[in-house]
């Protein structure tokens, strides 16, 4: 009983230190405070990328909007969990996924087909996620307008939230990486 108890201490200040327990490293994503700590927007980033002119390409390469069709977006991330973190959102503001219209949810699902080979040709990973968080239950940061994750993966990223002390997870620089994903979208035939 002692004993146990004494391991829960030492674990516990462990965990203090910042090497704890495997679960918490693998929480541990630095460069994500400045969006934790950030006052909350009170826009939406999504429909503001929404709304940029086609042809900005700096104001696109500003707001890290890779592409956009007459129904959705993809856009990198601001606060990657790792690098090559893409999302992919309609144009509309909604947090209704059930009834996304057939060409949103078309539009969704081709773009990220193209994220995710975008992101093989650039980055080599090893492996994707795709997911959505509906809902403030579910871990949704921005609730109101829906959005997929794209990540790249590489084996021994072990969490769906990965994934952090590995490293690919090095924070690489954004603008950088906007340019070497952009260009795999302006390729494309029909870009807005
Ligand atoms: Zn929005």
């Amino acid at each position: 009983m002692a004993k146990s108890r004494k391991k829960t201490r030492v674990a516990a200040k462990a965990s203090k230190r910042g090497r704890g327990p495997i679960a918490q490293k693998a929480l541990f994503a630095p460069w994500r405070m400045p969006f934790i700590l950030a006052p909350k927007d009170p826009g939406c980033f999504f429909c503001r990328a929404a709304a940029l002119k086609a042809g900005d390409e700096a104001g696109w390469k500003d707001a890290l909007l890779l592409h956009r069709d007459r129904h959705a977006l993809a856009i990198m991330n601001r606060y990657p969990y790792i690098g090559g973190h893409l999302l992919v959102a309609p144009l509309r503001h909604t947090s209704d996924f059930a009834n996304l219209t057939p060409q949103e949810h078309k539009s969704m699902w081709e773009l990220a087909r193209r994220c995710v080979g975008l992101l093989e040709k650039t980055m080599r990973p090893q492996g994707h996620n795709l997911g959505m968080n509906l809902g403030k239950a579910a871990g949704a940061g921005v609730e109101a307008h829906l959005h997929l994750h794209v990540l790249p993966r590489w084996l021994g990223d072990t969490n769906f939230l990965p994934v952090v002390d590995g490293t690919h997870s090095i924070p690489v620089a954004l603008g950088e990486l906007w340019e070497t994903f952009r260009p795999e979208f302006k390729r494309a035939k029909h870009q807005a």
